[in-house]
């Protein structure tokens, strides 16, 4: 973690739940027991449909900001299906998930994050760049990879906006799987996108970039992951539909 920095964890609600009435109670769970000002950012993410459940049950607690999956990188016009970032921060949406590989499984290409990337930010907004490999290889190719994600992914995006992109280094063989990557491999990847950001941006700019981790992480996991790790937070699917859980993961990131 670095210095001068607040940690993220962004709960990545994916498809669920299921109903209009599980999301406002979710919600008004989240607000009740995350009732004490936390020393960390804390986002979460509905489907869009649940913004306004959402924005309901967590009445302004100021604790929790909003999250969105994924945004049109057009402001307006005929595109039959999608949301615009102005639709998105007429709820309050602050950070956009972008090139999360369960989007890039069904298609979603670098050159179509990089558009949606710099059209949140352009809004103001904070751009959660996902990246990670499908598995990993002997001769360690996935990090050709997981480069050509960051550099694709922050393509034009100038020095002066750095400050509202966040890098997840996300393995897709760890998403839902129960299975995480080891703190050290955590610490090594970190390092690894460091390394490209410093390269792109310089050593200080890149200073600036939250790096977070996700992949299964739970309670037991976090803080270890989050220590030995050594990452600026973490992006949660599973754990964060469960509130106590997700609580309980942002609190292995403080103290
Ligand atoms: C995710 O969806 O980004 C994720 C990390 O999921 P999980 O925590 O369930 O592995």
């Amino acid at each position: 973690m670095k210095i001068g920095m607040l940690p993220l964890i962004v709960g990545n609600w994916k498809m669920n739940p299921q109903t209009q009435t599980l999301s406002t109670s979710l919600s008004v769970q989240l607000k009740k027991i995350f009732n004490k000002k936390l020393e960390a950012d804390v986002v979460i993410a509905p489907p869009h449909i649940f913004l306004e459940s959402v924005v309901r049950g967590l009445n302004h607690t100021g604790k929790i900001a909003l999250g969105a999956q994924n945004v049109h990188y057009q402001k307006i016009g005929s595109f039959t299906g999608e949301i615009s970032m102005g639709m998105l921060q007429s709820y309050g949406v602050s950070y956009v998930i972008l090139g999360h590989s369960e989007r890039r499984r069904d298609g979603e290409s670098n050159d179509a994050v990089n558009l949606k990337l710099i059209t949140t930010i352009k809004a103001g907004a904070t751009a959660i760049l996902c990246v990670g490999e499908t598995e990993r290889d002997q001769n360690a190719h996935y990090l050709s990879l997981i480069e050509k994600q960051i550099r694709s992914g922050l393509a034009t995006v100038p020095k002066a906006r750095l400050s509202q992109v966040v890098v997840a280094y996300e393995p897709v063989w760890a998403i839902g799987t129960g299975d995480t990557a080891t703190p050290s491999d955590v610490h090594e990847m970190k390092l690894f996108i460091e390394k490209i950001l410093s390269d792109l941006y310089g050593r200080n700019m890149a200073q600036k970039v939250r790096i977070i981790y996700g992949g299964s992480v739970n309670p037991k996991n976090a803080r270890e992951l989050f220590i030995e790790g050594n990452v600026d937070g973490f992006l949660v699917g599973g754990a964060s539909l469960h509130a106590d859980d997700f609580l309980q993961i942002v609190k292995a990131t403080i103290a």
